[in-house]
This record gives structure tokens, sequence and C-alpha cells, in this order.
């Protein structure tokens, strides 16, 4: 196979336990059937690793929402 932008021939690596081609030239990457889906999965197991929320509000300055009677509307007459 060959690069289809250059004609280089792309090097094989090694992402996240999946191999992928790339050409260092265009840095063009090429994925097989389902090294799409294995690298997916892999980037949605590390989102879900990391803590979720807990300490990082806290150091977020509150927002205090602001609720306005609206007297305008008179829906009740
Ligand atoms: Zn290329």
């Amino acid at each position: 196979m060959k690069c289809p932008v250059d004609g280089n021939v792309p090097q094989m690596t090694e992402r996240h336990g999946v191999e992928v081609d790339y050409c260092p030239e265009c840095r063009g990457v090429w994925l097989d059937h389902g090294e799409l889906d294995r690298v997916a999965d892999h980037a949605m197991a590390a989102d879900k690793s990391r803590p979720a929320g807990g300490n990082d509000a806290k150091t977020r300055p509150k927002k205090k929402a602001r609720v306005v009677p609206d007297r305008s509307h008179g829906w009740r007459g």
C-alpha cells in the first residue's frame, strides 16, 4: 500500500494497542477494519477513568441563579 497523497510507503506504528499505518511525509493515518472502533473504545475508557466532577465544583465560583418572578404576564388575571 502506498500513500495516496505523496506515494510514500506508510510506516507501521502502535497507538493504544492498535496498529496503525501512518505516512511520515504528510502525517496521514490509515486504520484497518475495526481498528477505529478499538481506538474509540480506548478513548471512551480513558474518559470514564477520569474523576467525575467532585472537587472541581468547589473550586469554581458559585453562580447564583437569579429567580425573578415575572408578573408582567398575569397568568391568573
Ligand atoms: Zn503521505
